[in-house]
């Protein structure tokens, strides 16, 4: 199947008989006639299901579509973007563990791991997109588990050299996690290019309209946890809570991470994507082949537009032939990959705030990636908790306006800005 077809079709297929559209499971739990059957799923000797903070059906279809879309052999939904990417890293890092990060990340996902997981005694590294291989070398110790980092970055778009990103971390022995929320498995599959494992936050574009908070996590089910056994005892010695199973032995490749990730940390920790946000997330997914490519047709007239305005120093967006991941965006995703421009005003906080008072179409939000534009001055909302070193290390100075295109006319959308520097 293309693309175009598993976003419509993939992950669920009724029976003679059986409901078109995928059921929503509205059930915490499953009835079984004797104990000796529940006793299976428990050991995970048999697959099914006894309660939906483990699993549910309406979530195991749109995950399964999500896992086809990316390239993956399985896959999880969780409650959100942050759930997801914590339990991608959290299934192999533990206390006195250490990640090596790209440094240009969302800001929620570096909070996650810069503040929360440090205080689990996981520690991390942060090193910029753009870094040599030695650089990235020199970020390694004894003790790292993962490397980290986003195919094009919310907000600073910087572009992730995936390859080169992934031949260092498996020189290392250690899986490259890519959160591929921006552009897609429909403009780029990380997988393709060596990632080990991919996340997204399902809220973006997989939804699409603003609807539903969720979460994913794909295992590409290449990465041979048996081959560096002593960095991942998680997965390959016996699990004590599950009468000694090791994961990597009995689910292979394969299945081991999403297994664990399952019966491990979502038994315990609990954060389930809903049914009713699974079925929402779904409907999203059948029309992502659709969406994708008006939200970048807009994105890149924008992004055009205002280049030419005297009131911008300057515009990133990975589709303009002058930005400094053009070559790099073309490589992987052969357009701009993302409805999302970001440009910084002249005149800083200031010029951002009475510039954006001043659109109508496009509405100030903490959100990006739906069907309606919307528009962001990071600096005084989403990363007011990092320093201005943290900022510009992150490429994200104090005037820099991110604006997610949606899908209304570009027409109308260059009319909004130009009226909005007009009348500031
Ligand atoms: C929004 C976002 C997240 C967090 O996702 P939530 O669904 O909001 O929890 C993680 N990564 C990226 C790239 C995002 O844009």
């Amino acid at each position: 199947m293309k693309k175009d077809t598993q976003c419509v079709q993939a992950g669920y297929t009724p029976q003679n008989g059986e409901p078109r559209q995928i059921p929503i499971i509205q059930s915490t739990t499953f009835k079984y006639d004797t104990s000796e059957d529940m006793g299976r799923l428990f050991d995970l000797e048999a697959s099914g299901y006894f309660y939906t903070r483990l699993q549910n059906p309406t979530n195991d279809y749109v995950a399964s579509k999500i896992a086809t879309l990316e390239g993956g052999t399985a896959a999880m939904l969780t409650s959100s973007g942050q759930a997801a990417n914590f339990f991608a890293l959290f299934n192999i890092c533990e206390c006195g563990d250490h990640i090596v990060s790209s440094a240009s990340i969302y800001g929620g996902t570096f909070n996650l791991i810069s503040v929360t997981m440090k205080k689990m005694g996981i520690d991390v590294t942060f090193v910029s997109p753009d870094c040599s291989e030695e650089e990235l070398n020199a970020a390694f110790r004894e003790n790292t588990k993962a490397v980290f980092g986003e195919t094009i970055a919310n907000p600073a778009l910087t572009v992730l050299d995936i390859e080169k990103f992934a031949k260092v971390a498996h020189s290392h022995g250690v899986p490259l996690i890519v959160d591929n929320t921006f552009p897609t498995p429909v403009n780029c599959r990380p997988i393709e290019w060596g990632a080990d494992i991919v996340t997204h936050s399902t809220t973006k574009y997989m939804d699409g309209h603003g609807a539903a908070v969720g979460g994913a996590i794909v295992d590409s089910g290449k990465f041979d946890w048996m081959a560096h056994k002593d960095k991942f005892p998680g997965l390959c010695t016996p699990d004590e809570s599950y009468h000694g199973i090791t994961y990597a032995e009995k689910f292979g490749k394969e299945g081991a991470f999403i297994t664990k990730a399952t019966s491990q940390l979502m038994r315990d920790l609990g954060s389930i994507q809903s049914p009713q946000h699974a079925f929402i997330l779904n409907l999203g997914l059948e029309s992502l082949h659709v969406r994708m490519p008006r939200h970048i047709e807009n994105a890149q007239a924008v992004a055009e537009f205002l280049q030419g305005r005297d009131e911008v120093s300057f515009v990133s967006y990975p589709g303009l032939k002058t930005d400094k991941y053009y070559d790099i965006a073309m490589k992987y995703m052969g357009n701009g990959g993302c409805g999302v421009v970001s440009f910084e005003i002249k005149g800083g906080r200031k010029a951002a705030e009475s510039f954006m008072k001043q659109l109508k179409l496009a509405a100030i939000e903490t959100h990006v990636a739906d069907a309606r534009t919307c528009c962001l001055n990071p600096a005084t909302s989403t990363h007011r908790q990092m320093t201005d070193e943290q900022l510009l290390e992150a490429g994200i100075p104090a005037g820099l306006i991110r604006i997610s295109c949606g899908l209304e006319s570009k027409e109308d959308l260059i009319a909004d800005l130009t009226q909005a520097f007009e009348n500031m």
